[in-house]
């Protein structure tokens, strides 16, 4: 997916894999948005959890963790 960085406005990069990565840490973590630093300057952009999903159609949540850890 492109990321247009908030602080330089340069457009990057993030591929599928990281995006799968982020999803990851997303569910993981509960979180709403993952943090994704500009390759330019390095500033870390938020990108949301609908954006990330809307880009990784495919992706799906590791259920198959017999564990649960509480
Ligand atoms: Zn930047």
């Amino acid at each position: 997916m492109q990321i247009r960085c908030y602080q330089c406005h340069r457009p990057f990069a993030l591929t599928r894999e990281a995006v799968h990565t982020a999803l990851d840490v997303i569910e993981e973590q509960g979180l709403s948005h993952y943090n994704v630093p500009c390759p330019h300057c390095r500033r870390v952009n938020r990108v949301s959890k609908a954006e990330l999903h809307r880009a990784a159609p495919d992706w799906q949540p590791a259920t198959n963790t017999p564990e649960k850890s509480e």
